[in-house]
């Protein structure tokens, strides 16, 4: 993979002097594989960031955005926001990075900044809309492209600075799967004397449950069936379920004060909230598509049903920050581009352990 200033047409657009080549991998459809895809970064301005990837994890949002899942998509579309490379130049006016940092973009690289949600660092709540990294309109033209592939351009106000200290590779999923848990975590205050339950043992799930340890609660992971038991424990769960009846609900009811829900299939939003405890809280952070919920779920013991969004760009640096005083990563199973697709497919199957992350440079060899 390169870059390349040339002036040769590309697959994606004709090419401005100076602009990024870079060779992604791209969803043309909701059902074919996705294939090789050459496109172009704008070349960079004043205070963005090139970075060459290194590294990006596959979020089951990635599976569902391909998929259609959500609705109709846009293509072709290159997935990916977990990505972790190197700066590999600078606009004249970028003050946080220089060439060679090690930086992470996450789910976001543009927001208004004028909102009252950008304005309290909550750019994923802004009220005109963010730029997410793959799949939405870019105000500069066309949508934009996420990390699967051997560039990004970024500003650097939406670019995070990944602490040495974590591995590149282990770094990546930090960047959705560790702040989609990390926000809710905090915001609903985890902490001792908490019983929090992490609901589905998967890419975020198990972020969650490192990092609801490391903030000092009790941790019980709810599973579908036993199979993840002793990883649970290995990643610092203290107690493990497995729920596949009405009885195994029963024997679990009025147990936790947080759920922290990542499911990413269709599944009983009421017999989860059964688990809550008076005044408990399950939050949704798994997007499985609408499921019904009864009133009286929640009436019976003033439970609350709660979402939670990634998290800003602060709350993101506070994570990674986090992640390294604690020396915690993701547990990760690297792949090389052309197993793109065997990995979607093993992700369907919850054949996942505990996040796939692409070495986006090995096809080069490098
Ligand atoms: P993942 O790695 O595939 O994990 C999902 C887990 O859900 C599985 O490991 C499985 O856990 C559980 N599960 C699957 N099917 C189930 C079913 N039918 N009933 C009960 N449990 C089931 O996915 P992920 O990358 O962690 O993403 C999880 C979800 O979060 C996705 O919907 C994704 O789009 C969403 N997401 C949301 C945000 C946000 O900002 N809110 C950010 C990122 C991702 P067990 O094997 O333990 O049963
Ligand atoms: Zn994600
Ligand atoms: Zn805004």
């Amino acid at each position: 993979m390169s870059t390349s200033s040339s002036s040769s047409p590309s697959s994606s657009s004709s090419q401005v002097a100076n602009e990024v080549k870079a060779q992604g991998y791209a969803a043309f459809d909701p059902t074919s594989s996705l294939k090789p895809f050459v496109f172009h970064r704008r070349s960079p301005e004043k205070t963005d960031v090139q970075i060459k990837i290194l590294f990006c994890g596959i979020c089951h949002s990635d599976v569902h955005w391909v998929k259609g899942d959500w609705g109709p998509q846009t293509y072709p579309v290159v997935p990916g926001h977990e990505i972790v490379g190197r700066v590999e130049s600078v606009g004249p006016a970028v003050k946080k990075f220089k060439v060679g940092d090690l930086v992470g973009v996450g789910c976001l690289v543009d927001s208004c900044r004028e909102c009252g949600s950008c304005r309290e660092d909550e750019e994923q709540y802004c009220e005109r809309g963010g730029t997410f990294t793959y799949g939405s309109p870019d105000p500069r033209g066309g949508i934009t492209q996420g990390g699967y592939s051997s560039h990004i351009v970024v500003e650097e106000r939406f670019v995070l600075r990944v602490p040495e200290s974590i591995s590149p590779a282990s770094a990546a999923p930090l960047l959705c799967a560790g702040i989609t848990t990390y926000s809710p975590l905090k915001h609903w205050k985890a902490g001792p004397g908490q019983h929090i339950a992490v609901a589905g043992l998967g890419g975020l799930g198990h972020m969650a449950v490192k990092i609801a340890r490391a903030m000092g609660a009790h941790v019980t992971v709810l599973s579908t069936s036993l199979k993840k038991q002793k990883d649970a424990e290995r990643l610092g769960a203290h107690e493990f379920i497995a729920l596949s009846g009405a009885n195994d609900f029963a024997k679990s009811a009025k147990k936790f004060d947080l759920i922290i829900n990542t499911i990413s299939a269709s599944h009983s939003y009421d017999a989860y909230l059964s688990l809550l405890k008076k005044n408990g809280t399950m939050v949704l952070v798994g997007l499985p598509g609408p499921q019904p919920v009864q009133a009286f779920s929640l009436v019976g013991g003033r439970r609350r049903l709660a979402g939670s969004l990634i998290g800003g760009i602060r709350e993101t640096q506070e994570m990674l920050d986090f992640c390294a005083q604690h020396k915690i990563a993701a547990d990760i199973e690297t792949v090389n581009p052309e197993q793109i697709n065997s990995a979607y497919e093993r992700l369907l199957k919850n054949d996942v352990h505990y996040r796939f992350v692409i070495d986006l440079q090995a096809e080069a060899g490098s």
